[in-house]
């Protein structure tokens, strides 16, 4: 009970100290614990390196993320200049820019960074709930993979490019981007109607391309289909060629609109024209489904992954942080059963996420950090498969874990009561509006979800299902294995997806259910390898004996 007080002293100083003194990483005891594991022989000097770069996350970089997705900050576009010349100028907020900056001059594509520091350190810059300069990271990661794959293809102009956005110039790095979809569909890339009309040893594009985020990239990899061909190439393009980006003289291609979106609002997605755009063929003109699917999405499938773990992590964590704070008829939020159940369910979740994206991020690296577009494969047949392994995993942690976040974020902003939803008090909405966005592009769940089943049917002659199920599942109890193994059977006799009678329909939601039941005992697995340890280290927590 309170007597009145006409200046009601309460304030949240307490709250925010926790909250803003927070390092991402050093005061995080279970990434540590998940990297030490996972990273082995490489954490010592990966850990040294982490604790150098997570103060700039946390405390410089995290205060300039607030502005770029305010409704009143949008980034927008001047079409012409005062000279009436057509420049499409993008324009970004000034904490944009320098993050951007600030964050590409890390030089992350360098050959001199490890792909484990690579990736410890976009899990934490993903923290951030940004997606203006992290959506170019992914997409410039996935430009200079597919470079990097065809080196038959590197020419002065092409070699110039992957030189650009990994080492940088003149202390300036390359930002990437990737346009494939188009206005009649996106997940539907052989549907793509962009051409590619060949010009000496170049091509030049006409048409339009309707999803275009990151527009204010240097480059894009672009897909398109050779004139009177129907096989689709992946193109780089300049957005500007050399010497043109200071003089506002775009490489042949309208900004005809800049898109009015739900979430990732600091990053500008366009609507766009080209119009005899100079660009350079990468990889064979008639593999690029396979070679946009299998290495430029396939990797940001990788970092949607990291994005929602990181996600989930800043959400459970701030929910514990606010759980630990404020007090509701007399206690502790946490301190009451309900609260305290949904806050630990919001950490093991995280938890699970982040221990399975580094358990598949092991593999890849083992597998050479290399991915393998298409089936086909020369490889001996042990190799083959943990490739298939590989690309089938980070197809289904990209459709379990981006739907996941979306309901850990609104299970986290629910622990905050009505601030959860006040932009300036908590940038737990803004994330889950990106988290919403990260359902969708990269392969949304029910594309993915057939992708899976058609990929199990087409690798069979080389990998059983049941093998295949058997080395996804291993490490998780023998229970568990055999009843997947035995809903399984029910797909095997009949596929679910081709007609639309009603025990079609149930079988093909089965399927969603069997696909995600199976991702659940791959992180649980995961999970219990690393073994139990807090996401808040001891110092910060207020309260620890309530989440024992
Ligand atoms: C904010 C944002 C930014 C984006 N930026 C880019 C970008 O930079 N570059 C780029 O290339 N694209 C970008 N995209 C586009 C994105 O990749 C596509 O939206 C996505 O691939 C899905 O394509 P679509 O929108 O045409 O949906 P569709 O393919 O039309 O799908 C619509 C629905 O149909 C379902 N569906 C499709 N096929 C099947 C099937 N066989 N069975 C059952 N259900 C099915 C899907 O799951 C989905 O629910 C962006 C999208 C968003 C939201």
């Amino acid at each position: 009970m309170s007597l009145p007080d006409r200046n009601n002293p309460y304030s949240f100083e307490a709250f925010l100290n926790q909250l803003h003194g927070f390092d991402f990483y050093a005061d995080d005891p279970f990434l540590q614990k998940v990297l030490k594991y996972f990273a082995t022989e490489e954490f010592v000097e990966l850990d040294r390196k982490l604790r150098e770069f997570s103060p700039r996350v946390s405390f410089r970089w995290r205060p300039l993320t607030d502005t770029g997705g305010n409704p009143r900050k949008l980034p927008y576009m001047e079409h012409y200049n005062a000279y009436n010349r057509r420049i499409d100028r993008i324009v970004r907020t000034a904490e944009t820019l320098q993050l951007e900056k600030e964050i590409f001059n890390e030089g992350l594509f360098s050959a001199k960074v490890t792909s484990w520091e690579r990736m410890a350190k976009r899990y934490l810059l993903h923290q951030l709930g940004e997606f203006g300069v992290m959506c170019p990271i992914a997409c410039t990661e996935g430009l200079v993979a597919l470079i990097k794959q065809f080196p038959e293809d590197h020419t002065p102009e092409v070699k110039a490019i992957l030189d650009h956005c990994t080492e940088g110039l003149n202390n300036e790095f390359g930002i990437g981007a990737q346009f494939v979809s188009e206005i009649q569909g996106g997940s539907d890339i052989p549907s793509n109607l962009l051409e590619a009309v060949p010009e000496g040893n170049c091509y030049r594009l006409y048409g339009t391309k309707f999803f275009t985020s990151a527009i204010h990239a240097d480059y894009a990899v672009v897909t398109a289909k050779v004139s009177g061909s129907e096989d689709v190439g992946t193109f780089v393009v300049p957005a500007w060629m050399p010497g043109d980006k200071e003089k506002e003289i775009r490489n042949n291609f309208r900004i005809n609109r800049i898109k009015w979106k739900m979430g990732t609002a600091e990053v500008p997605t366009a609507e766009l024209e080209y119009d005899g755009t100079l660009c350079y063929a990468v990889g064979p003109t008639n593999r690029g489904v396979a070679n946009a699917v299998g290495i430029v999405l396939t990797l940001s499938r990788i970092a949607v992954g990291i994005a929602s773990a990181a996600g989930m992590t800043r959400a459970a964590r701030e929910a514990q942080l606010y759980a630990e704070f404020r007090d509701v008829f007399g206690a502790k939020i946490g301190e009451w059963a309900l609260a305290n159940k949904q806050v630990r369910d919001l950490v093991q979740e995280a938890q699970r996420c982040l221990a399975g994206v580094c358990k598949i991020f092991a593999l890849f690296k083992e597998l050479g950090g290399r991915l393998q577009p298409g089936l086909a494969s020369d490889e001996p047949l042990e190799m083959r498969r943990r490739r298939f392994l590989l690309r089938e995993l980070i197809i289904i942690q990209k459709l379990v874990t981006a739907y996941d976040s979306v309901d850990i974020l609104r299970k986290a902003i629910s622990i905050f009561g009505g601030h959860g939803v006040i932009e300036d008090f908590c940038s737990l909405a803004r994330i889950f509006r990106d988290a919403v966005v990260n359902e969708l592009w990269e392969g949304p769940r029910n594309v993915l979800l057939m992708q899976v089943f058609r990929d199990m049917g087409r690798a069979a002659e080389f990998y059983s299902p049941d093998q295949f199920l058997d080395d996804l599942l291993s490490g998780a109890p023998q229970t568990e294995i055999a009843e997947l193994g035995r809903r399984a059977l029910e797909f095997a006799a009949k596929p679910p997806f081709q007609e639309l009678d009603k025990d079609s329909r149930r079988r093909a939601a089965a399927w969603e259910e069997f696909i995600v039941d199976v991702f659940r005992v791959y992180q649980e697995t995961a999970l219990r390898e690393v073994g139990p340890e807090p996401i808040i280290g001891s110092g910060k927590m207020r309260m620890p004996e309530i989440w024992r």
